[in-house]
């Protein structure tokens, strides 16, 4: 294959522009393995990344993508073969280095995971960087301690692909979920995955008192600002709040209280620069853990012509759940 089909964003005089085209396997970019691209996903970073809202893309021309699952091609790389079937989540894969929305890639063998035997291909990318990201949340919160019998946890932005992730997982795990989300109409939805409560993100989004009434032993929040503010000021004693992501906004107009009154903890979750040890242990947990009729009820599938259209989408929070694209 000279060439092959990818979405290619370029620098124009004004922003850029982003196309479906054909790439030049001349211009592959460094690495150990080349991979024939079978499945990726949209993440709110690609989306990002497409309509150029923020300076994701570092790297023109970019295919962007930060997701991907494949089968290794060629590889110098002593961990792999031809053949094997490996995973693919961030590393700056989409912004610096060229991406997953392409029938193939170029990347570094240490960068790289094995499929777990008990997922396919499609399934993988249905959890996605939003799925593992939701396991590293979890799996943060446990170490802090949190167990079931301490109280609820609340998940914000839970209609999204982190929130329903979030969502299913501390169900499985036995844990009392509240849904905090802004798509009332999403009620049903939200209980499927297992949220015993639905409470209304503008709950959550006026100026956050320093302490207000405790209400949740953790939470995982994708929203930040005055949600995570919020989150914080209405923990329980001992609790903590995993922050994953920005949906709401960067900033964190809060008070120190909930830490030096209450002894809440604000743990920083990151998928992108991750230790292989951690993501293996998410990889083989959400390979046990994940209820697999759930994550197909929380996802929908697009082809690679269809990423496009929906970058907006999901910057706009209309996209429910997870998307599946199918390279192929
Ligand atoms: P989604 O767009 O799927 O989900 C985000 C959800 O946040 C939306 O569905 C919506 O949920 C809610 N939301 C959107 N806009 C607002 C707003 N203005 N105010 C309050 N709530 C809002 O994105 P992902 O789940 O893929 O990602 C979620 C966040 O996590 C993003 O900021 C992303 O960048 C970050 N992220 C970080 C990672 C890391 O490594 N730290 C890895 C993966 C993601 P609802 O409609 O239910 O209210």
């Amino acid at each position: 294959m000279a060439s092959f089909k990818a979405i290619v964003i370029e620098k124009a005089d004004k922003g850029q522009t982003v196309s479906l085209t054909t790439f030049d396997d001349a211009n592959l970019m460094e690495g150990d393995v080349t991979v024939r691209v079978e499945w990726s996903t949209i993440n709110y970073k690609d989306g990002l990344a497409i309509t150029g809202k923020a300076p994701v893309v570092r790297r023109f021309p970019m295919i962007p993508g930060v997701d991907f699952v494949g089968e290794v091609e060629t590889s110098s790389h002593p961990d792999w073969k031809s053949g094997d079937k490996v995973i693919l989540n961030g590393w700056g894969v989409g912004e610096t280095h060229l991406g997953a929305y392409a029938e193939r890639a170029r990347v570094k063998g240490d960068w790289l995971v094995p499929l777990p035997a008990g997922l396919s291909g499609r399934e993988a990318m249905a959890i996605g960087t939003a799925g593992y990201t939701a396991m590293l949340a979890v799996m943060t919160l446990e170490r802090h301690g949190l167990r079931p019998d301490q109280g609820p946890v609340i998940v914000t932005g839970a209609a999204g692909g982190v929130g329903s992730a979030a969502i299913t997982l501390l169900a499985g795990l036995g844990f009392t979920v509240i849904a905090s989300t802004g798509r009332p109409q999403e009620a049903e939805y939200l209980k499927g995955l297992g949220a015993s409560e639905i409470i209304d993100r503008n709950a959550l989004s006026e100026p956050a008192r320093p302490l207000a009434k405790e209400r949740w032993a953790a939470g995982i929040d994708s929203v930040g600002s005055t949600t995570l503010a919020n989150l914080l000021s209405m923990t329980k004693y001992g609790g903590a709040i995993a922050a994953c992501g920005l949906a709401g906004g960067m900033d964190l107009p809060g008070s120190v209280a909930p830490f030096i009154l209450r002894g809440v903890s604000l743990l920083g979750i990151d998928s992108v620069q991750c230790s292989q040890a951690l993501r293996r242990a998410a990889w083989r947990r959400l390979e046990s853990e994940l209820d697999r009729g759930k994550l197909e009820a929380m996802t929908r599938q697009i082809g690679l012509s269809d990423v496009i259209g929906e970058a907006g989408a999901i910057l706009e929070g209309r996209v429910r759940g997870r998307i599946v694209v199918n390279i192929r």
